[in-house]
């Protein structure tokens, strides 16, 4: 619920110190407030001798995107997602794509205002199969988007996380019980790239992973960012991939996207297509079976292979589907092999479009 204070709503989240101040239980930097003060999010906040959230019901911008461009390649190929984020993050990637929006701290201009039911309506008006919490982390929001995420069930939209994963047992525990799909960003395989480039740490990232993978029904992809000279040597590569191999398993879909100069890092230079290239094919060698490039052109490592016969079963050019070589059931219609993921017969004709969208006008008119 929301008290009297505009966008101040309740959270279950934290607990008191013994010294008066609150601590936040929602991640693992584990912000310990005094009254008035915010946490590191900036979207969570001690007000009354609890911790409130500051940014339920409002957000930074809509858009229609494709669910490729999450990206998910596995989870209802060719559907349009209605995108939306809020402000503020628990990370402090140097490195951040969205920054404008996460390292946000001017919210009451940023932010238009729409209920979780606004949200279910405009998704459903607007023929979006899902609702995407995305372009900041939905760990710092996470009351609105499962209340979001319960409004979208009751009207047939299902609801992505495109997160960090950066999140404590307790919460996360309750937060994916309301999602049909995540996309995780692993950001490197090392501490001292989680410390020193993104102000986190890597252990929480890898618990959330094999949660997900063990103890839930989430659909989700995993995708790591490669920064020339930061997390993208060989080395590097083959331990994240083995590790992935040996705790969730080949058939956990695998995204290696490229960087390109942005917020405290503009000097370093973009990823070369052939270091993606060369990331996948490490993957393959260990055994991921389905391993995709992203951010540059690459038909081939956008595409889908089916890993009983080798067939191409979706071809993709960036975020548009062509070739497709699956049933209704989503098996390989040469040698019959499930291809692991959620199909719900054809697949959906959205194309690569990017529509931003005014959900005050779509959903309440
Ligand atoms: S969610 Fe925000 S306030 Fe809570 S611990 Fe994480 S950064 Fe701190």
């Amino acid at each position: 619920m929301t008290d009297g204070n505009a966008g101040a709503h309740a959270t279950k989240y934290w607990h008191r110190l013994e010294d008066g101040r609150v601590q936040c239980d929602v991640c693992p930097r584990a912000c310990k407030l005094h009254e008035g003060q915010r946490g590191l999010c900036f979207v969570r906040g001690a007000e009354g001798g609890e911790v409130k959230l500051y940014s339920y019901g409002r957000s930074s911008g809509f858009c229609i995107d494709p669910v490729e461009k999450k990206p998910l390649n596995h989870f209802l190929p060719g559907s349009s997602v209605l995108s939306f984020g809020t402000a503020g993050c628990n990370l402090a990637c140097k490195f951040c794509q969205n920054w404008d929006m996460s390292k946000s701290r001017e919210m009451d201009r940023l932010m238009d205002s729409a209920s979780p039911q606004d949200l279910a309506r405009a998704a459903r008006r607007l023929g979006c199969a899902s609702m995407a919490y995305t372009y900041n982390d939905p760990v710092i929001f996470m009351e609105y988007a499962m209340d979001a995420a319960d409004a979208g069930h009751e009207l047939g939209i299902r609801s992505i996380a495109v997160t960090a994963g950066y999140m404590c047992a307790e919460p996360r525990l309750e937060f994916y019980k309301h999602m049909d799909a995540a996309n995780v960003d692993l950001k490197g395989f090392t501490e001292e790239f989680y410390w020193k480039t993104c102000g986190g740490h890597l252990q929480p990232v890898l618990e959330t992973l094999e949660f997900l993978k063990h103890e839930t029904r989430v659909w989700f992809e995993i995708t790591t960012l490669l920064i020339p000279g930061l997390n993208d040597s060989d080395t590097e590569l083959e331990a994240e991939t083995q590790w992935i191999m040996e705790h969730l398993g080949p058939d956990v879909p695998l995204h290696f996207t490229a960087f390109h100069p942005d917020y405290k890092m503009m000097d370093t230079s973009p990823t070369p297509a052939a270091t993606l290239s060369r990331a996948r094919a490490i993957a393959v060698k260990n055994g991921i079976h389905y391993c995709y490039t992203g951010n540059v052109y690459d038909a081939a490592g956008g595409s889908t292979y089916c890993h009983g016969c080798g067939v191409r079963l979706i071809e993709r050019e960036w975020y548009e589907l062509g070739e497709w070589r699956l049933t209704e059931a989503g098996h390989c219609r040469d040698c019959g092999a499930p291809l692991p993921g959620v199909f719900d017969g054809q697949p959906g004709n959205w194309g690569r479009k990017r529509v931003p969208v005014r959900i005050s006008a779509s959903a309440r008119a």
